[in-house]
C-alpha cells in the first residue's frame, strides 16, 4: 500500500489494517512525506479530511524510531486541541494509530478536576493532548514541563482564536523549545492567523486541502 511504500514503521502499518485503511486521503499523501523528514508544517484542512493520522503517523514513526524513556512530568509530543471534544477525539484516534507500539497517549482539558490529569503526568507521557487553558493551569502547578517536546501541534488554529486563546497560546509557544518540529494547521488562513502561525513554525511544507 501506499503507507508501506512510504516506509513507515511496521507497527504502524499493522495498526491501519487493523483499522482497514487501504488508500491515504489527499492530506496524508501530500503531509506524511514531509513530516517523516522532519520538515515544519502548515495544513489548511479540516476535520473529517484525515488530518489526524497525516499528523499522528510521521510522528508516531519518528518518536518509534528513537526511543526514550518517559521522564517525570514531561511529554515527548503535545497536540493543543481547542476543545474537549476535539481533544478526545483526537487521543483516542492516536490510540489507535499507537496501539502496536510502545508510546502512550494522554489527554488533558479543563472542566474536570484538575488533581487526577496531574497525578497522571507524574510518570510522563510520551504524547499529550490538551487544551490550551489546562495545559498552562498543569504547568503553573509544576505538574508538566514543556521542555522535552519534539514535535508539537496546534490543530484548528482558527477555532482557537475565535475561543480567545491567542494569549495562553503566546505562553506555550515561550516554553517550548527551540529545537522541535512544529505542525500549525487551520480551516482557514486569514492574515490573523498567518501572522500567529509564523510564531510556531519555521520554513514549513505547505499543503491545502
Ligand atoms: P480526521 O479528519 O482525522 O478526523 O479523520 C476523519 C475520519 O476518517 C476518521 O474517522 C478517520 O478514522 C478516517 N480516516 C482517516 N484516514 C483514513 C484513510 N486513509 N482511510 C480510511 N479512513 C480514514
Amino acid at each position: 500500500s501506499f503507507f508501506e511504500q512510504l516506509g513507515l514503521a511496521e507497527p504502524i502499518l499493522r495498526a491501519l489494517s487493523t483499522k482497514g485503511y487501504s488508500d491515504p486521503t489527499p492530506i496524508q499523501s501530500q503531509a506524511i512525506p514531509a513530516l517523516m523528514e522532519g520538515r515544519d508544517l502548515l495544513g489548511i484542512a479540516q476535520t473529517g479530511t484525515g488530518k489526524t493520522a497525516a499528523f499522528s503517523l510521521p510522528s508516531l514513526h519518528r518518536l518509534s524510531l528513537n526511543p526514550q524513556p518517559r521522564k517525570p512530568a514531561s511529554c515527548r509530543m503535545l497536540v493543543l486541541s481547542p476543545t474537549r471534544e476535539l481533544a478526545a477525539q483526537i487521543a483516542e484516534n492516536m490510540r489507535g494509530y499507537a496501539k502496536y507500539l510502545a508510546l502512550n497517549v494522554q489527554c488533558i482539558f479543563g472542566g474536570v478536576p484538575v488533581g487526577k490529569q496531574a497525578r497522571a503526568l507524574v510518570p510522563g507521557a510520551d504524547i499529550l493532548v490538551a487544551t490550551p487553558g489546562r495545559l498552562l493551569d498543569l504547568i503553573e502547578q509544576r505538574a508538566l514541563t514543556l521542555r522535552n517536546v519534539e514535535i508539537f501541534v496546534l490543530d484548528e488554529a482558527d477555532q482557537m482564536m475565535d475561543l480567545g486563546f491567542i494569549k495562553p497560546l503566546t505562553q506555550i509557544a515561550k516554553m517550548l523549545p527551540a529545537e522541535r518540529q512544529s505542525l500549525f494547521f487551520s480551516a482557514t488562513m486569514p492574515q490573523s492567523i498567518a501572522e500567529l502561525g509564523k510564531r510556531f513554525i519555521n520554513d514549513p511544507v505547505k499543503v491545502s486541502v
